[in-house]
C-alpha cells in the first residue's frame, strides 16, 4: 500500500532526472535513496520498463567504466507528462502544505 502511494512520486522523480540527462538504474536508485525512497530492484526495474513501454523514456546501452549499462533519457511524450505533472504538483503542494 505504501509503495502504491509513492510509486507516482517515484515515477515523476525518474522522469525529472531523465530530463536532466541520461541516467542509469543504479544512479536512479542512489538518487531515490537520497530522497528517502529505498526502492528494491524488483520495483525499480519494472517501473523503468513500464515508463519505457509507455513511451515516456527511451533507453540506450553504453559501456561506462568497463561495464555495460542501460541509460535512460526522457522522450517528448515524457516531457509533456512532466510539464503536466508539474502543474498538478504545484496545486497539490499549495493545498496540502498551504
Ligand atoms: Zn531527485
Amino acid at each position: 500500500m505504501i509503495r502504491e502511494f509513492f510509486l507516482g512520486f517515484i515515477k515523476l522523480h525518474i522522469l525529472y532526472h531523465a530530463s536532466k540527462g541520461r541516467i542509469c538504474g543504479v544512479e536512479i536508485k542512489e538518487e531515490l535513496r537520497r530522497h528517502g525512497y529505498d526502492i528494491s530492484p524488483g520495483t525499480l526495474y519494472p517501473t523503468l520498463h513500464a515508463l519505457e513501454a509507455g513511451g515516456y523514456l527511451r533507453s540506450e546501452e553504453a559501456v561506462e567504466k568497463g561495464r555495460m549499462r542501460k541509460y535512460y533519457t526522457i522522450t517528448p511524450k515524457g516531457e509533456r507528462m512532466l510539464a503536466e505533472a508539474r502543474e498538478k504538483i504545484r496545486e497539490l503542494v499549495e493545498e496540502v502544505l498551504e
